[in-house]
């Protein structure tokens, strides 16, 4: 039966309620109703512009190393437990001991806690400095070198090992000498000799005149000037406590130098490095010289335009070869806050953060910078256990500031795989300490971040939290924006023209920073002052003579504009913007709302179909009924008439009987009469004929009763008597038995004979 829909009850929904629908000619795919549009209406998806979306693609989790401590001395000695085991080159079992705090307070305080971690990859306590180096940080110095920024930093407790890793001893030099090595072996031949091009701020550079050149050159000497002074009191005091002799910069430097075959020979490298710490969440510069009256000059994070955090008024030094390298790093060292805990006898109190930056020079006429690349070395203070470092007074204000700062970097990591499990942008709170603000750049997209954990074997509790932390940071997915496009020419330009040229997509990066992220202030910050543009300004003026005389095809296409028309057409884009987003809301609530009454529909249309179906089912199942009611009707009714035939044939025989009957009794009658006739004539006539008489009657008796056909059939009568009339109702009456037998019969017979049709049917 077709389904009849009663279209008055329908609603037609409000978007189509205008429309006249057409009839349905095809089947409704009701698939294409689960089609996900959120990516076309999702607001979060709005935010990421394709270039974005494009470089989603280089996202990588974070690179996280661990490399395990040997026993030192005094654990050998006090036989202190292994609570770690290496599983395999990516794992590691950490064994709980049953003494343990964290045990004690476990609700499962049963047996022994084991759990299993996995890094990027794991060092045994007896993998060596360089198989070290070559195994985590030979690929980022790698990256480096190609023009990307890096970030590796090491992370874990207090006398774990960081400062060996980072520095290393006399003996064993740490990653940071060897990447100097490594970066200055593989620029071999292609430095830049001038010191004209100088790093600036984030990403950019500067171009020095003549004697901003001649006055870096000042700055330079008196700091290697000051590091002979820091290697003669080294001499004296015969207490070095960390780095290679000169000796063993000499041996490194012997080894052959393999240049990077890859890099074209037009292309000069300008490498210069800059070294701070953040000590009790001041930032102070490790190059400076230190005054007379002990007091450091704090330093302040900058921002620049496009939102990236600096350290503003760091000293920045331009290095020739791997060794003033290293003096500069003994330079630091020798500056740095370093105390002795009962932990470690030089315990770094601060995190001192080491940083490269290399200029990729075009060596044409003039010269052109091409790419800016940084590498920042972070060697992070460790956690500590007041209870086990008993410090007190300063000390314990410094582990104080450290374990805050960590605290902060684990509220980081953690908010930050928050936010990229729910796809929503989160707060992080970079802000809320001088350490996560300044690695802020390197976890929102600026470069790769490597992360090298060191662990003890004995230190349960503090290496499981370490390992905690670690497990976590190895699930965040770092952008990579440096794997842009490379080399392209920076174009010689004054951080005025950087700003003015590059506004508009990074004013609209910082708005949509505002629009997204809740900013804490509780960390004053310094945008870019007036000081920094009049630097800019100068060499504006010398870069625009220069490109009077060399003009560039797309410095042509470059449209300089005034401040008011920037300004105005920033505000449209901002009011663009905005109602684009309104839009998008709009597109998305009516979607929504499409959605809804579709289902709606759907829904109505269902329930119709299915009241439609239950009609047409009893209808026709009144229909079988009433067929099968009628049919047995028929054969009710074929049954009495074979039964009624039958009583006639019987009635037909009794009155032929019954004929006979009287006509014996007619017979009778006139024997009977003509009997006293005959007894008048004599006695043994008269038994002579009344015996004849009898024996008539039985004769005629016989005669009527000798065409029955069965015995069984045959009515109950009288022996010897004559049936009457009475008698023979009541054998009418006996045959309604039988006919009732005869009607099962018939039944039987007919269930028989369609069994039989149906058995052949079926067999067809
Ligand atoms: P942290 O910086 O984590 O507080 P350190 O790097 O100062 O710890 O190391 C503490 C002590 O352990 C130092 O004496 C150091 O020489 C020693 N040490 C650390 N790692 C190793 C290692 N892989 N091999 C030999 N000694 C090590
Ligand atoms: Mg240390």
């Amino acid at each position: 039966m077709e389904p009849v829909l009663d279209k008055a009850t329908m609603i037609r929904p409000s978007y189509i309620a205008s429309i006249e629908l057409s009839p349905r000619k095809w089947p409704v795919n009701v698939e294409d109703l689960k089609a996900d549009l959120s990516d076309e209406f999702s607001l979060v998806s709005s935010n990421l512009d394709i270039s974005q979306r494009n470089s989603l693609d280089s996202k990588e989790h974070i690179q996280v190393c661990l490399r395990i401590r040997p026993f030192t001395a005094s654990e050998k000695e006090n036989e202190s437990q292994d609570c770690v085991s290496i599983q395999d080159s990516t794992s590691i079992i950490l064994k709980g001991p049953k003494n343990s705090m964290i045990c004690q307070l476990s609700e499962k305080n049963v047996g022994q806690m084991v759990q299993k971690f996995t890094f990027s990859r794991v060092f045994g306590p007896e993998t060596t400095q360089e198989e070290f180096f070559d195994g985590t940080v030979k690929q980022p110095v790698q990256d480096f070198l190609e023009g990307h920024n890096r970030l590796i930093f090491t992370y874990g407790v207090t006398n774990a090992g960081k400062t060996y890793t980072f520095q290393g001893t006399e003996a064993d030099i740490g990653i940071l000498p060897r990447t100097m090595d490594m970066l200055f072996k593989s620029i071999h031949g292609q430095l830049y000799p001038d010191m004209d091009f100088k790093p600036l701020r984030c990403k950019d550079y500067i171009r020095l005149t003549k004697e901003q050149v001649r006055e870096e050159i000042a700055v330079k000497n008196s700091i290697l000037r000051l590091m002979k002074e820091v290697d003669s009191q080294n001499s004296i005091n015969n207490h070095s406590k960390t780095s290679e002799s000169s000796e063993d910069l000499e041996e490194l430097l012997k080894e052959p130098e393999q240049p990077n075959t890859s890099m074209a020979s037009y292309m000069k490298f300008s490498v210069w490095v800059s070294f701070c710490e953040i000590y009790n969440e001041c930032i102070y510069d490790l190059l400076l010289p230190v005054s007379n009256d002990k007091k450091r000059r704090v330093l302040r994070l900058a921002q620049d335009i496009k939102g990236c955090s600096y350290v503003k008024d760091l000293q920045w030094i331009q290095v020739s070869d791997s060794k003033e390298a290293f003096k500069l790093l003994k330079l630091g060292l020798k500056h740095q806050s370093i105390a002795c805990t009962k932990l470690n006898t030089y315990s770094s109190r601060s995190h001192s953060i080491f940083t490269v930056k290399m200029l990729k020079i075009e060596d044409s006429e003039p010269p052109n910078v091409t790419r800016v690349s940084e590498l920042a070395l972070c060697d992070l203070a460790g956690s500590e256990r007041c209870t086990k470092t008993r410090n007190e007074g300063d000390r314990l204000k410094e582990s104080g500031n450290i374990n805050t700062s960590l605290l902060i970097l684990g509220k980081c990591i953690n908010a930050l795989k928050n936010s990229q499990r729910s796809k929503l942008q989160l707060h992080i709170p970079f802000r809320e300490s001088k350490l996560t603000h300044f690695l802020q750049g390197f976890f929102s997209g600026k470069g790769k971040v490597y992360m090298i954990v060191n662990i003890s074997q004995c230190a349960y509790d503090e290496t499981l939290n370490v390992l905690k932390f670690s497990a976590i940071a190895q699930k965040i997915c770092v952008l990579d924006a440096s794997n842009a496009p490379q080399d392209h020419p920076f174009v010689q330009k004054s951080a005025r023209e950087v700003s003015l040229i590059n506004n508009v997509d990074t004013k609209i990066q910082v708005a949509r920073k505002r629009a997204t992220v809740l900013w804490d202030r509780s960390l004053e910050d310094v945008i870019e002052d007036d000081d920094d543009l009049t630097v800019d300004n100068n060499e504006t003026h010398e870069e625009h003579d220069m490109a009077k005389e060399m003009p560039n095809e797309e410095e042509e296409n470059k449209v300089i504009i005034g401040k008011e028309d920037y300004l105005r057409l920033l505000n449209i884009i901002e009011d663009l913007k905005s109602k684009l987003i309104n839009e998008r809301k709009d597109k998305l609530l009516l979607e929504l709302k499409i959605r809804e009454e579709v289902a709606q529909e759907l829904t109505q249309y269902l329930a119709q179909q299915e009241t439609d179906f239950r009609q047409c089912l009893s209808y026709e199942r009144e229909l079988l009924e009433e067929a099968s009611e009628q049919r047995l009707e028929i054969y009710k009714d074929l049954v009495n008439e074979c039964a009624k035939n039958l009583d006639e044939e019987q009635e037909i025989k009794d009155s032929h009987c019954n004929e006979r009957a009287g006509m014996l009794d007619n017979t009778v009658t006139t024997i009977k009469r003509q009997m006293p006739k005959e007894n008048s004539d004599g006695t043994i006539e008269g038994t002579q004929s009344s015996e004849s008489v009898k024996h008539g009657l039985d004769v005629g008796r016989k005669h009527c009763f000798e065409s029955k056909p069965t015995q069984e059939e045959e009515p109950p009568t009288k022996k010897d008597t004559i049936s009457t009339t009475a008698e023979q109702g009541a054998f009418r009456k006996n045959l309604n038995p039988m006919s009732e037998q005869k009607q099962k019969f018939a039944i039987r017979k007919l269930y028989h004979l369609r069994r039989r049709k149906s058995a052949k049917l079926n067999a067809k």
